[in-house]
């Protein structure tokens, strides 16, 4: 502030004003912030300090001049003070015969404010300030637990329930709602309402749905820069040329950007859950990115999402127009059923650790995806292969009804007539079904490959050698000519000199 004189005894408020450092040796002629930057980097070469971010609640007025809001419970009495109101005139209500103009209409209404002392029983007035809808919105958690109590704030069910084990907000929380909720919860602690530190567990901060933009020049100056968005939903790509819908003439493509006003590119899903249903609306964007990262819109997601729908719906119907079956619990198993089944509850256990712990629900979603290929590849019918195949259909509609209900719904009701969604526990993975007992060995003769041999993985070396002169392939290929040396790679081949 060059134009303005500096005096070191006494304090003036442009001091802390934004400007241009002079006098600053290496720092003159920098702004304040680049030289901020500069002294903080040149401090932590020096070993003499370091950046620091400080989160702190400086002040927090909780009243506010107006009607919307919840009263705040005080009686001022000229003799005894401000008074709280007594539990049993609680609450305090407003009234709703209010005439809204300037100002707040019960600062002009005797009717509410003209009251009696709880302590004197003299005149008094009641408080006419209502308290920020920040106040209700730091503890409503809490409520949520014991919302039926009428008698106080909270009640031991908050105890029970808190922490949240999982808030969920866009990034801007994270220094609004989250620091005036956690200063709340502390101060509910302070004065014994709950027992916890902490009124959340997690945040997950969501990302943003991306998409692509379009635009045309806004008409007469090509050099004006202005440019009119379109929105995706009226542009299709003919002949691999985006064109707009309306007139069939090109558009320019302006790139994928966070969805927003300015560029035109929102989508309402509506139009995708006419087309398609919410459930395909709902597997797309789940499975399209994980919760904290952009969501790039896709229409080729969107069908990809559907056409999964399909299949499995497909797949439960044939299932079970083929005939009631019960789900597997015990019994011998063709090998490669066997094998389905240790996929299927190795897809058990990653689904659920997916979902509840690394809240990454697109990798449980590729998990089934592939739960399913597999099952479609496995082309045996018999009993115990059917009862497998039962369930398998009951764990995958089971595990993506939270991401798919409506369609799980129904299938969970034609593979078990009777079954309902809600009242049916999440699958558990079966240990015995996880331990893989059998292994497959590359089988050769004379070093070449000429089928696999499954053999048990506690075999000894002399099992696998009788078992591979036994095998029809190695009898085929050994054309009655004596072994002379059997080779046997634990874990990975057998081969059969002859
Ligand atoms: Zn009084």
């Amino acid at each position: 502030m060059k134009d303005k004189t500096f005096d070191s005894g006494e304090w003036r408020h442009w001091y802390a004003d934004v400007g241009t450092l002079f006098d600053s040796g290496d720092f003159s002629g920098r702004t304040s912030q680049d030289a901020i930057e500069k002294i903080a980097l040149v401090l932590k070469n020096l070993g003499l300090g370091d950046r620091r971010t400080t989160w702190r609640l400086r002040d927090w007025g909780i009243s506010r001049q107006r009607y919307w809001g919840c009263p705040i419970p005080i009686i001022h009495c000229p003799a005894c003070g401000d008074v709280p109101v007594p539990d049993e005139q609680l609450p305090v209500v407003l009234p709703e015969d209010v005439k809204i103009d300037i100002g707040s209409p019960i600062k002009k209404m005797p009717s509410f404010y003209e009251t009696t002392c709880p302590k004197c029983g003299g005149k008094a007035e009641r408080e006419t300030d209502t308290m920020d809808t920040f106040v209700e919105s730091s503890w409503y958690y809490a409520r949520y637990a014991c919302p039926d109590n009428a008698g106080a704030m909270l009640d031991e069910r908050a105890n029970y329930w808190l922490p949240v084990d999982q808030y969920i907000g866009g990034i801007e929380h994270a220094i609004l709602h989250l620091l005036y909720a956690r200063f709340f919860h502390k101060l509910m602690r302070d004065v014994g309402l709950v027992s916890s530190n902490e009124p959340f567990a997690n945040l997950l901060t969501q990302g943003m749905v991306i998409a692509d933009t379009y635009y045309r020049d806004a008409g007469g100056d090509q050099n004006s820069g202005k440019k009119q968005w379109i929105n995706p939903a009226d542009v299709e790509v003919v002949d691999g040329v985006s064109v707009l819908k309306a007139d069939g003439k090109p558009v320019q493509v302006g790139g994928t950007e966070k969805m927003s006003k300015s560029k035109n590119n929102g989508v309402d899903p509506q139009a995708l859950i006419d087309q398609y249903g919410a459930d395909t609306a709902r597997l797309f964007m789940m499975f399209a990115a994980p919760p904290e990262q952009s969501l790039e819109w896709s229409d080729a997601g969107v069908e990809g999402a559907n056409r999964f729908l399909r299949r499995l719906w497909k797949a439960v119907y044939e299932h079970v127009e083929a005939g009631a079956c019960a789900a597997y619990t015990s019994g011998e198993l063709p090998a490669p059923t066997r094998d389905f089944r240790r996929q299927l509850h190795q897809t058990i256990a990653k689904v659920s650790d997916d979902i509840e712990r690394r809240k990454q629900f697109n990798t449980a979603i590729a998990a089934i995806m592939e739960l399913m290929n597999a099952m479609a590849k496995l082309d045996a019918a018999d009993p115990a292969t059917r009862a497998v195949k039962q369930e398998a259909l009951e764990a995958v509609v089971l595990m993506l009804a939270p991401i798919v209900p409506h369609i799980c719904r129904s299938l969970i009701k034609a593979l078990k007539p009777g079954a309902c969604l809600v009242g049916s526990p999440w699958p558990v993975a079966d240990e015995a079904a996880l331990t893989r007992d059998e292994i497959e060995l590359m089988l050769q003769v004379n070093g070449k490959l000429r089928g696999k041999l499954r053999v048990a993985v506690d075999a000894t070396q002399d099992a696998i050698e009788q078992a591979a002169l036994a095998s029809p392939e190695v009898l085929r290929f050994m054309e009655g000519k004596p072994a002379r040396k059997v080779v046997v790679v634990p874990g990975r081949l057998v081969n059969v000199v002859v």
